[in-house]
């Protein structure tokens, strides 16, 4: 899923448990890949489309430069609205890391699968194996990127409210 859904239900599991910020970011690190095996819709990162280098024209690899400008453009945006929603629903001024620390442990796995994918180190070869290939979802909803992004946040809201609805049940 997109990354500020990631970061959002991970401060809102984070939340949870505002006493215990270490339980709080392994919760948020855990969340990522519950919300990656619901089936979804990701955004489009076209730097990812094109083949290696050496196959390039020089005006592909001008184009490959834009669509990666433009990509960490996208992805740093999704990341900062994430935070801000983070904070926004989950900040608790008697504990005012924990949101961060839940939406940072969200984060992390895309970071370490992006990671392997800039650098193809086999130390995290397994991570990513793990993240894409085992856990994430292999169906791809059949929707426009808008629609796909609109649907991520429709499911973000009903994990929210089922994990905050159980909260109620269990302690009243
Ligand atoms: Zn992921």
């Amino acid at each position: 899923m997109i990354l500020s859904v990631h970061a959002t239900f991970g401060a809102a599991v984070a939340s949870l448990m505002p006493t215990h910020p270490l339980v709080g970011f392994v919760l948020g690190f855990a969340s990522h890949f519950v919300l990656d095996a619901i089936p979804h819709k990701d955004y489009k990162l076209i730097s990812l489309d094109t083949g290696p280098d050496k196959e390039l024209k020089l005006i592909d690899l001008i184009q490959k430069k834009f669509s990666l400008i433009r990509d960490v453009i996208l992805v740093s945006f999704d990341a900062l609205v994430g935070l801000i929603l983070a904070f926004m629903f989950f900040f608790n001024p008697e504990h005012p890391f924990v949101f961060l620390l839940g939406a940072v442990g969200a984060l992390i796995p895309d970071f370490l699968t992006f990671l392997y994918l800039l650098f193809k180190h086999k130390s995290l070869g397994h991570f990513f194996d793990f993240h894409i290939n085992v856990i994430h979802s292999k169906t791809e909803l059949n929707l426009n990127q808008v629609l796909g992004v609109c649907c991520q946040f429709f499911t973000l809201a009903v994990l929210i409210a089922i994990l905050f609805g159980s909260r109620y049940l269990i302690f009243s």
